[in-house]
């Protein structure tokens, strides 16, 4: 990239939390030339494993034409007010300052959700998550220190059934691909490397309602049960999970009656809820903030009762499912609305000079329409692509929107589709050729194992 602009303090700030789909797409398709740009992010430079997944954001921000300030720090108040966010270091090596407070005029809040875990007892304690890029890593140590363990020289033979019994709570998509993923690794490559404890493994998916994925039909849904079936899943429906101990779960099942599943590890999936930082802007803001799911946000994505504040993507309540392809199209929406108000502002300027130079009344009236027409920003409009999910055995299913109707599609043939459209969802060239590059060591090698890295 060439010579950045420096920092200008006439121009008003936009400060941008967060480093999901929403802010990543934002960042991306941002014209800065009229702001001032400050990124707070729990990740600025990417650890090895995640760096295929996630764009690093100092990398994002580096073709902007004006100088970002990145910091690499985790946001806990918000002063809808005071126009202020606080937030502090929180990684491991603090220096002598680890928390400040700094103003914004625009604040673009894309912070995300947290697990939901209804508060049942042990959840939070005991489990393993899927959200932030580090719970993939502590998930597949936790997977090779159940197996070893299980390995262990005079190991009792409850014992083993016990750490070889992985449980997936939760039969949304997350739990469903995460249980496919679980499936390939541990059946299929890490069989390998253990032939003596492969055939002992168990998944277990379990699912309060009485059907799994009940966003796709019902013809893929009876796929992915079958496709279950055969991978020796066992997928437990209208399961109740009511509290979990350090080695076992009691749920209720549809007959009401308690039953135990005994667990090496637990891998909870049962949706999202509003993050404590997000949960605390609601409270300041009051009456015009008051949803369980969410923040409320017009359809400029304005979030109502502040002002100066978007937010996008999973943190908010719309109509639109908590998706990447909801956030990153919201991400992309926003990028054009901050070039408009820009330019908004340029021809307020040059409206006010020319009226300052007693221009002629036509000259006027064409600045004035100019800027009527700069200020008429569209609302944004979700267009979907399509929802697809990964179960495992390179199998995927797809639901469609073409032609109209609904194609719904499963198999082998699906399974590359969903590769290569997931792949040019991320992004930049870069990340293409890194994540096919992981792709194709898989396929080559065999799934990384983690202690012979
Ligand atoms: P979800 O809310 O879709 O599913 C959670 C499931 O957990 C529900 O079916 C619920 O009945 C079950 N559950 C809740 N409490 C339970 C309990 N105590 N015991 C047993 N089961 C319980 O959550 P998700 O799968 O994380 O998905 C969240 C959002 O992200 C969705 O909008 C989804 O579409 C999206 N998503 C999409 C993809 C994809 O398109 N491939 C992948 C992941 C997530």
């Amino acid at each position: 990239p060439g010579e950045q602009l420096p920092h200008d303090p006439k121009l008003p700030t936009v400060v941008v939390l967060g480093n999901g789909w929403g802010s990543t797409a934002f960042l991306k398709d941002l014209d800065n030339q009229g702001y001032n740009v400050v990124v707070i992010s729990p990740l600025t430079v990417g650890t090895l494993a995640s760096r295929s997944i996630l764009e690093p954001t100092r990398f994002l921000t580096r073709h902007l034409k004006r100088k970002t300030e990145v910091y690499e720090g985790e946001v806990y108040e918000v002063d809808p007010v005071k126009k202020t966010v606080r937030f502090v270091d929180n990684s491991e090596i603090k220096g002598e300052v680890a928390g400040t407070e700094i103003p914004y005029d625009y604040l673009v809040y894309a912070v995300g959700a947290e697990n939901q875990t209804f508060g049942i007892k042990g959840v939070k304690e005991n489990a393993c998550f899927l959200k932030e890029v580090w719970d993939a890593e502590k998930i597949r140590t936790r997977i090779m220190d159940c197996i070893e363990t299980a390995n262990f020289a005079g190991q009792t033979q409850a014992e083993i059934d016990r750490l070889l019994s992985f449980v997936v709570v939760g039969g949304g998509p997350t739990g469903v691909e995460y249980a496919g993923e679980l499936h390939d690794f541990l059946k299929e490559d890490l069989a390998n490397w253990y032939p003596d404890l492969a055939d002992r493994i168990n998944i277990t998916l379990i699912e309060a309602l009485p059907n799994v994925l009940p966003m796709f039909s019902k013809q893929l849904i009876d796929y992915t049960m079958s496709t279950f079936k055969e991978n020796k899943i066992d997928i437990k429906t209208k399961t109740m999970v009511k509290e979990v101990q350090e080695k076992k779960i009691l749920a209720m099942n549809e007959n009401k009656e308690v039953v135990e599943y005994p667990y090496g590890l637990l891998v909870w999936a049962t949706g999202n809820t509003a993050r404590p930082v997000t949960r605390d802007l609601m409270s300041r803001i009051g009456d015009a903030q008051n949803s369980r799911r969410g923040l409320l946000v017009d359809e400029h994505m304005r979030l109502l009762g502040a002002d100066g504040i978007f937010a996008l993507g999973d943190c908010t309540a719309t109509n639109y499912a908590p998706t990447a392809q909801v956030a990153s199209q919201q991400g992309i929406y926003l990028a054009r609305v901050f070039s408009k108000l820009h330019k908004k502002e340029q021809l307020l300027t040059e409206l006010e000079q020319a009226k300052a130079a007693g221009a002629e009344p036509a000259k006027l009236d064409s600045l004035a329409n100019a800027v009527i027409r700069a200020s008429n920003i569209p609302p944004f409009h979700y267009s979907h692509q399509g929802s697809l999910a990964y179960i495992g055995s390179e199998k995927a299913i797809a639901d469609l929107p073409v032609f109209q109707g609904n194609l719904a599609a499963a198999g082998f043939a699906t399974y590359y589709f969903w590769r290569s459209a997931y792949i040019s969802q991320l992004f930049s060239l870069r990340n293409r050729v890194l994540v096919g590059a992981d792709w194709l060591k898989t396929k080559v090698l065999g799934r990384a194992m983690p202690r012979t890295l």
